[in-house]
């Protein structure tokens, strides 16, 4: 299996996008064939070309909320992923499909949206299929003002999820039953709360419920009170310690600014 994951930026929130102290360019997935990238933040278009992506081969576009860490680049991915925009008569060629809230939607200007040969208002709960891999919309809870989802994405041999930003509820864990693998928004170290995202100790309960327990646990969005301006040293390695002591999951990941990975090394 070619399958791949690429991390553009392990960065999450306003003082990662002002200093890129980590990147915010969100992600890459390499599934099936497809090339999807994920949550587009300030310099994504940057980190694909330091990172030596190649970006005219994204074609699933992937926005999961309105806030800049997350949209920021989209118009500069769309526009890089084709290398003639348009033919002779100013016929623009329609490539790819992109996936996000209405609020997102509106951000976008028409001329970008007419270059997609699809856009779809997406949601979670819904559903769609591309290419063999059955994307599907998780909840979150968020923003008050801003729609959002987190996705699923269901392929024959596996089956990997992304949080995207959200705080811990009830049915956190039973939308990631069956998932191989899951990469979380984890913002803040051990037990420093915030109102619209989860720390290490909140969630560490909700991860040990995911039924049967996670193959790999790839964390990443990393926010400032992780490792940054309002952090005295990086706690992302006591974080993965600490995962890895008290969750049932085999393989933990932090996610690094350009990390690579194997899909099938990440299913045990
Ligand atoms: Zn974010
Ligand atoms: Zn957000």
């Amino acid at each position: 299996m070619k399958d791949k994951l690429v991390i553009l930026g392990s960065g999450g929130g306003r003082h990662h996008i002002r200093t890129q102290h980590r990147a915010t360019g969100g992600f890459l997935l390499k599934i099936n064939g497809v090339q999807a990238h994920i949550d587009p933040g300030p310099g994504a278009i940057v980190r694909l070309n330091q990172y030596e992506e190649d970006p005219l081969k994204t074609e699933l576009f992937i926005i999961t909320h309105a806030h800049v860490d997350h949209y920021n680049d989209i118009s500069a991915i769309i526009e890089s992923s084709r290398e003639i925009l348009h033919d002779k008569n100013y016929n623009y060629l329609k490539k790819g499909i992109l996936l996000t809230t209405p609020e997102v939607i509106s951000l976008i200007s028409d001329y970008h949206l007419n270059m997609l040969e699809k856009v779809v208002r997406f949601k979670a709960g819904d559903m769609l299929n591309y290419n063999e891999v059955e994307i599907v919309g998780t909840r979150v809870v968020h923003s008050p003002n801003n729609e959002g989802f987190g996705i699923k994405l269901i392929l024959k041999d596996y089956s990997i999820a992304y949080t995207s930003d959200t705080k811990i509820f009830e049915t956190f864990s039973n939308q990631y039953s069956g998932v191989n693998i899951l990469i979380l928004n984890l913002l803040r170290p051990d037990s420093v709360t915030c109102k619209r995202h989860v720390c290490t100790d909140e969630v560490i309960p909700y991860l040990n419920k995911i039924d049967p327990p996670l193959d790999s646990l790839i964390i990443t969005h990393f926010g400032s009170y992780m490792d940054g301006p309002r952090s005295n040293r990086n706690f992302v390695p006591s974080q993965v310690n600490k995962l890895q002591e008290q969750t049932n999951i085999k393989k933990i990941i932090a996610a690094e600014d350009g990390l690579k990975l194997k899909i099938d090394e990440l299913i045990i």
